[in-house]
């Protein structure tokens, strides 16, 4: 059973696509929501502030962040890797801080506001991916593992039982890292 967690943002999304790949799902909203025996849980894109203020009035964002310090497992796309990197780039907030990167939100500028590209993942092979006012990893330490970049800048990551994407895998017809998610992170 995985959580995905739908305060805010592309929850729908990760639900098809969990749907398509035959798991089990439910959502997340309420303090009540997140019970014992998920298998591993999603944080979706949309927009970090807001998705951390929301756990943070639900009452989710202490629990959430001893679960995975527990280690359920977790994947987070976009706004998800801004809610566990354990360092924002010129930015003091941090929210789960469970991931050993370093973050920069709105990376890629107005100019690149939202792309697509084809990039290699390890593990998985070449995927298509979705970038909307992305962040990319600034910086990966020593705990944590690169798994994609694209134009020289990381944007997947693995960690244990966590990994996270800058870009929305979701938002393609591809399964294969949510595929990667299910056979390598949840038990
Ligand atoms: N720009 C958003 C943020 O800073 C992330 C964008 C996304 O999740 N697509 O939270």
């Amino acid at each position: 059973m995985i959580g995905v967690f739908a305060l805010q943002g592309a929850f729908l999304e990760h639900e098809k696509m969990l749907a398509s790949l035959g798991a089990a799902w439910k959502e997340i909203r309420r303090r009540e929501h997140f019970t014992d025996g998920l298998d591993g849980v999603i944080l979706p894109g949309g927009e970090s502030t807001v998705q951390g203020k929301l756990l943070k009035e639900e009452g989710l964002l202490a629990p959430l962040k001893e679960a995975i310090a527990g280690g359920l497992p977790v994947f987070g796309t976009c706004a998800g890797l801004i809610l566990l990197a354990e360092k924002l780039s010129g930015d003091p907030t941090v929210w789960l801080g469970a991931m050993n990167v370093e973050v920069r939100r709105n990376a890629y500028g107005r100019q690149l506001g939202s792309f697509r590209a084809d990039i290699p993942f390890e593990g998985v092979g070449s995927v298509p991916a979705v970038f909307i006012r992305a962040p990319y990893v600034e910086a990966v330490g020593a705990k944590a593992h690169a798994l994609a970049s694209c134009g020289g800048k990381v944007v997947a990551v693995r960690q244990g039982h966590m990994l996270a994407t800058a870009f929305h895998p979701e938002l393609t017809a591809d399964m294969r890292v949510h595929e990667y998610f299910l056979r390598e992170f949840v038990r």
